[in-house]
């Protein structure tokens, strides 16, 4: 700018132009009215052709300009006059001028002051932005914790107002993506935020690049001019402004400006917070763990953390003596030697134990760190009392476990799994005692070598079960150091990783050869127990209470006629009568866990209807509750025995028979004498002529009692003579008397001896076979006949009676021979004892008779009397259930 410029912008009116230089800028000279009657100077070709040819000055103006010409030329002069022409481009050409009065007129002299102006304005406009980030920056920094949030909204609000923006958005880089603080809750251009994300996800390798031109933001700039300005420090973009609908781009100095004021205090308030934040979590951490710093600066005192101080008690400045004097007696002097070593950089890592401050509670553990930092030792003190007691009691664990592996009987190892293989790698101390093998030997290494050649099948059954399904239970044989074997009890198990691969199998041997042994014994003893059981002649069975057999030996199932294992489904009720089964079951009832034990002959009926009688000794087994449960029974084969028995009763009811003969014989020639007399009578009278039917009719009459006698007599010899049944019946015992005298009192009649019957009141009832009773009394009776023969007793006299005491029966035969000499008492029952004369005596009689009335559940029993011997048959009386 020249003097003459400086001269008018100072409001001096400049020198007429014709006594200067030639002219600059415009020059118009006009008439008195304003009329312009030539143009001259630089600017000139600026401005139009004359519009016309009268002119005047205002035609060449804007129209705000017309208000500083008004009136004529001679009312301007003598001030400054702000001219804006327009110019040929239609733009406006400011401009200052000066009136200058000439000699024909006036000359308006202007110059070009457009640059002038807008530095004026750049300047008001710089100001005024200088004032904004000046207030920005404020805000931020002074707004507290809570409201700069608000304040970076209302801040960006500004902004957007002095750019005249639709909104902006500010983005921050964050721990977990970027953060947007918006100028305002209008809805942002860009709607879909999600590909905002993605552009920004591309940043900061795209922030060199005018983010602007991203095509991204172009294409979803919603027709919006919008504007991406950097906040960058160094090469690192920290910020994005972003700018939309501005009419103007913000201007490189108003981002220089701007954009700093707002985010710098912006970023420092967060960075602060952050740090802030960190402290506070630091400082829990540092609580929870029981951590703290502690820095020492080579000399005087310790200081530690105040926190931590006051947890453990110590002063926040502790002298090295005081320190040393809060540690473990045992822990001073590696305290000591470490922290003089930090001296020489070495660095401090221990593990000390912190006597307490009062003496209730135990030490402290705490883990000692420092190092040396400058001229400053630096470091932290931690407290592990809760890891060393884990430390303290796992150690104590796996000692326990170490000790129980150790003197466990079994051995435990441990198998790696390798390409499909299993290979030892652990076996515990208790594998030496067992199996004598090194720990480290070849048995050790491959154990199968050591597996019994016989169990080798089943070894690498073992491994393939275990590969296959995760465990196993296998027993095999295993050789000892000195070439014996062990029967091992292996259980094992096979650990896989989180991918379910196999990793490791755990195992356990343990010596069971005793009990396999012992088990090998007892099934040896079984086989022999089982082969004495089957083979035994005796008949063995178990079964239930209901009689169901539950097992029976072979020769059971032969005599049963039925296959061993058809027993199980058979019932030994259905080879017995009713009755026998009542009595059976009946029996089992009286067992009881006190008297397990019975014993009586059974009668069944085998097939084939055969008889069998089995002498059956048996035993209850009962459960907790004193319930029968099942009966083991050993029986024997009787029925020899019965059948010998039965004939020797036989023989012996024979031989009495043939003794009674004579008497027998007296009994029917009586009714046949009688009948004989009947008949030759009957026969002279017809001869006669003089027989009449009513005599004939007597005489007949009498013939058919005699016969009628004779037949009841030779009936009863035979019932007599006949087998007894093999069934009990029930009968009235004086029957039996009655039976013996029919048979009897003839024959003793004929000897002159008296058979003396005494009729009882009534006659109870007993069970047994009548036959065998009558057997009896007719032994008994036949005795004290040849008694009272032999001694020639002057009045022979036999009585027979009844009497029932204590509900049982007595049949009592008495005679008057003088009795039994009383040394021979005792062994008149025994078989074949006999006082009488070879051929006449047996010595079966009395021995049959004690046999019978046995059976009968009775007593035979004998004493001498005043006269005689008397003999008492005693006998339950029979009670119908
Ligand atoms: P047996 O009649 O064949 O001798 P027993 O067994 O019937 O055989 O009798 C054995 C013995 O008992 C007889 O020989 C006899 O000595 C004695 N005895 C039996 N009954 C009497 C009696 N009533 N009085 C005296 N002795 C008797």
């Amino acid at each position: 700018m020249n003097g003459l410029f400086e001269r008018w912008l100072g409001g001096q009116a400049p020198l007429p132009v014709e006594q200067h230089t030639p002219a600059t800028g415009l020059q118009l000279w006009l008439d008195d009215q304003g009329h312009v009657l030539r143009l001259a100077g630089p600017l000139r070709t600026l401005l139009p052709a004359s519009p016309h040819h009268a002119a005047r000055v205002h035609d060449y103006l804007q129209r705000h300009s017309w208000l500083v010409l008004e009136g004529a030329p001679a009312d301007w002069q003598g001030q400054p006059l702000d001219l804006d022409f327009v110019t040929v481009h239609g733009t406006a050409l400011h401009t200052r001028g000066w009136l200058l009065r000439q000699a024909d007129g006036w000359l308006l002299q202007v110059f070009d002051i457009g640059d002038l102006l807008g530095e004026r304005e750049n300047h008001a406009h710089d100001l005024a932005q200088h004032h904004l980030a000046l207030a920005l920056g404020r805000a931020m920094r002074d707004c507290d914790e809570q409201h700069l949030l608000p304040t970076t909204t209302a801040q960006l609000q500004h902004l957007a107002e002095h750019w005249q923006a639709g909104a902006l958005r500010l983005l921050l880089p964050g721990d977990s993506g970027w953060y947007s603080y918006a100028s305002s809750d209008a809805v942002w251009p860009w709607a879909d935020d999600e590909r905002l994300r993605a552009w920004l996800h591309t940043l900061p390798a795209a922030a060199r690049q005018l983010a602007a031109e991203h095509p991204l933001l172009q294409s979803s700039a919603a027709g919006l001019p919008l504007v991406a300005l950097p906040y960058q420090h160094g090469h690192c973009v920290q910020a994005w402004l972003l700018c939309a609908g501005a009419p103007r781009p913000p201007t490189p100095q108003a981002q220089a400006t701007l954009l700093p004021a707002l985010v710098e205090p912006l970023l420092s308030r967060l960075r602060q917070q952050q740090l802030q934040q960190r402290a506070c979590h630091l400082d829990e951490l540092q609580q929870q763990l029981g951590a703290g710093w502690w820095s020492w600066p080579l000399q005087g005192p310790l200081a530690f953390d105040p926190a931590l101080a006051s947890r453990l008690g110590l002063p926040r400045d502790a002298t090295c003596e005081q320190w040393f004097g809060r540690l473990h007696p045992a822990d001073r002097e590696a305290a000591r030697m470490a922290l003089a070593q930090l001296r020489d950089g070495i660095a401090l890592n221990l593990n000390l134990r912190l006597l307490p401050a009062d003496d209730l509670a135990g030490p402290r553990w705490l883990q000692w760190v420092g190092q040396l930092r400058g001229r400053q030792v630096q470091g932290f003190v931690l407290d592990i009392s809760a890891l060393k007691a884990q430390e303290l009691q796992a150690g104590a664990a796996r000692a326990r476990l170490e000790n129980l592996i150790a003197s466990s009987p079994a051995v435990i190892y441990i198998q790696r799994y390798a390409d499909g293989a299993l290979h030892s790698d652990f076996f515990s101390a208790s594998l030496t005692p067992l199996l004598g093998w090194p720990k480290d030997g070849e048995l050790a290494q491959q154990p199968g070598q050591a597996v019994h050649p016989d169990d080798r099948t089943l070894w690498l059954e073992r491994t393939r079960t275990l590969l296959r399904d995760g465990q196993v239970r296998s027993r095999y044989r295993l050789r000892d150091e000195r070439g014996g074997y062990h029967w091992i009890l292996d259980e094992a198990r096979l650990l896989r990783d989180d991918l379910g691969q196999p990793v490791e199998v755990v195992g356990l041997w343990l010596d069971v050869s005793e009990a396999t042994e012992a088990a090998e014994r007892v099934r040896q003893s079984e086989e022999r127990y089982r082969a004495l059981v089957e083979d035994s002649p005796a008949l063995i069975c178990r079964y239930t209470p209901a009689l169901q057999l539950l097992f029976g030996n072979r020769p059971l199932a032969e005599l049963l006629e039925c296959p061993p294992q058809q027993l199980g489904a058979m019932n030994l009720g259905q080879w017995m009568s009713d009755s026998q089964r009542t009595a059976f079951v009946q029996r089992l009832a009286t067992l009881s866990p006190q008297q397990p034990l019975s014993s009586a002959e059974v009668c069944l009926q085998l097939p084939g209807r055969r008889n069998a009688w089995w002498v059956w000794a048996e035993r209850g087994l009962f459960d907790e509750h004193g319930q029968l449960v099942e009966i083991q029974a050993v029986a024997r084969d009787n029925t020899a025995v019965r059948h010998s028995q039965q004939q020797l009763l036989q023989a012996a009811k024979m031989a009495t028979l043939g003794e009674l003969a004579t008497g027998l014989v007296h009994e029917l020639n009586q009714p046949l004498t009688t009948m004989r007399l009947a008949v030759v009578n009957g026969l002279k009278r017809l001869e006669s002529g003089a027989a009449d039917v009513p005599y004939l009719t007597g005489k007949l009459q009498r013939i058919d009692n005699q016969l009628e006698r004779a037949i009841r007599l030779v009936e009863h010899l035979r019932t007599h003579g006949r087998r007894s049944e093999v069934e009990q019946q029930v009968f009235a015992a004086w029957v039996a008397v009655l039976g013996a005298q029919g048979l009897l009192a003839e024959g003793l009649c004929g000897k002159g001896v008296t058979l003396a019957i005494e009729a009882p009141e009534r006659c109870p009832h007993v069970l047994g076979h009548q036959d065998q009773l009558e057997q009896v009394l007719i032994n008994l009776v036949v005795n004290a006949r040849d008694a009272l023969l032999e001694r020639r007793v002057a009045h022979p006299h036999i009585r027979v009676g009844q009497r029932i005491e204590h509900g049982q029966l007595c049949l009592l035969v008495e005679d008057n021979a003088g009795g039994i000499d009383p040394r021979l008492l005792e062994r008149i029952f025994e078989p074949f004892f006999t006082t009488k004369p070879a051929g006449v005596g047996t010595g079966l009689g009395l021995s049959v008779s004690h046999g019978i009335v046995d059976a009968m559940g009775g007593r035979l029993a004998v004493h001498n009397r005043n006269e005689g011997a008397c003999f008492e048959v005693w006998l339950p009386i029979y009670k119908a259930n």
